[in-house]
């Protein structure tokens, strides 16, 4: 659908977006993933034209050139974090942009129903658009995005002010509307988001990108450091690669030595094995560990918080190191896991990710 070369932002000096090359797919949801301030609105501005990049090119797979702005930006719609909506009636808030096309009024009326049905407001023409909850004032906005059938659809924090059950209202919504092709570029801060609805995300971070991937590269081979801290790998412990045989190798942390895969590092590398919080397993103390538990250790449960619904999150102290463990509530239930117990965790060999510890 596009792709950028060299993309750079800057204002008054500072940069904003640095050497973005991204290629965005005709019919996938892409989502940029980042902390306040990385640079994903910014992005989205320029991708859709409302912004100049500094320096660097998009080129679009659509009907239209550059010189072509117009048709281009026709072909292409924006959902703001928070909906600019005028001090109308929802159906002449969703009709505006047909009405200042001149469509006719018959197409108006017969396209507004359809759009309002499939943001499941249908019943709402005649309410002010001023009386409406957060989530319906988000759903108005998606109508007036929608109503142009874009094929190219650019989501900024569409749920960044939405209780939970708007949010899973709104991530419903935007996959109803990617199902019959529609490109949708989605720019979120909120991971489990970019999980649930993306096929590629982009980690951005201070206007670069870190990588790109499907959710399981992101989630479970994050190439930085910075990128499995903000998946919430949380367990990352610093070492040195102390030998190799075959498809393990050997790294020496600070507190333990831990066997994992091997892949394209050396020995006397200096690297970071990463493991997320619910690949860890508790161990139960009666029970011989299995040969194939090969990176077992042993800790004191210094606290537990509750993650809301079915899982607990450990912390574990494994001499000075202190591990983050989420095991389903019932399982710590039946484990009888509590603050000052004993815990033998099994940090499964091909849950240990390797990555460079220099790869900040
Ligand atoms: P948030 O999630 O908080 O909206 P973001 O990831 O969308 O953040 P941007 O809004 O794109 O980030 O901002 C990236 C950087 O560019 C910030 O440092 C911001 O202050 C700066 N910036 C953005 N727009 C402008 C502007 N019009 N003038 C000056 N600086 C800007």
């Amino acid at each position: 659908m596009l792709r950028t070369e060299n993309l750079c932002k800057s204002f008054e000096g500072k940069v904003a977006l640095e050497e973005i090359n991204l290629e965005i797919k005709k019919g996938e949801i892409f989502a940029v993933l980042g902390p306040s301030g990385a640079g994903k609105t910014t992005l989205l501005r320029v991708l859709n034209l409302l912004e100049k990049p500094s320096n660097g090119r998009i080129l679009f797979h659509l009907p239209g050139s550059e010189k072509e702005k117009l048709a281009l930006r026709r072909k292409m719609a924006m959902v703001f974090q928070e909906a600019p909506l005028f001090n109308r009636s929802v159906y002449e808030n969703v009709a505006y942009g047909l009405k200042v096309r001149k469509e006719r009024e018959v197409v108006i009326k017969e396209r507004v129903e359809r759009t309002l049905v499939l943001v499941g407001l249908s019943g709402y023409e005649s309410r002010n658009a001023a009386t409406l909850s957060g989530g319906e004032r988000q759903r108005v906005a998606f109508a007036m995005a929608t109503i142009f059938e874009p094929e190219l659809l650019f989501l900024d924090e569409p749920t960044a002010n939405l209780d939970p059950v708007n949010e899973g209202i709104i991530e419903e919504l935007i996959l109803r509307i990617n199902r019959p092709g529609v490109t949708i570029v989605l720019a979120t801060h909120k991971q489990a988001e970019a999980l649930a609805l993306a096929s590629r995300i982009a980690i951005l971070n201070s206007g670069r990108i870190e990588q790109i991937g499907t959710p399981e590269e992101i989630f479970y081979e994050p190439k930085t450091r910075f990128v499995a801290e903000f998946v919430g790998t949380k367990n990352i412990f610093e070492g040195e690669v102390k030998s190799k045989h075959g498809n393990k190798m050997l790294v020496a942390t600070k507190n333990f030595d831990l066997e994992v895969p091997s892949n394209s590092f050396n020995a006397g590398e200096q690297v970071c094995v990463c493991i997320r919080p619910e690949e860890i397993m508790v161990l139960r103390e009666d029970v011989p560990a299995k040969t194939a538990h090969r990176n077992v250790l042993s800790g004191e449960i210094t606290q537990i918080i509750s993650q809301g619904g079915a899982m607990l999150r450990l912390y574990v102290q494994v001499q000075e190191e202190c591990l983050v463990v989420d095991v389903p509530r019932h399982v710590a239930k039946v484990m009888n896991l509590k603050i000052g117990k004993k815990a033998k965790l099994s940090l499964k060999f091909g849950s240990c990710h390797v990555i460079l510890r220099d790869n900040r």
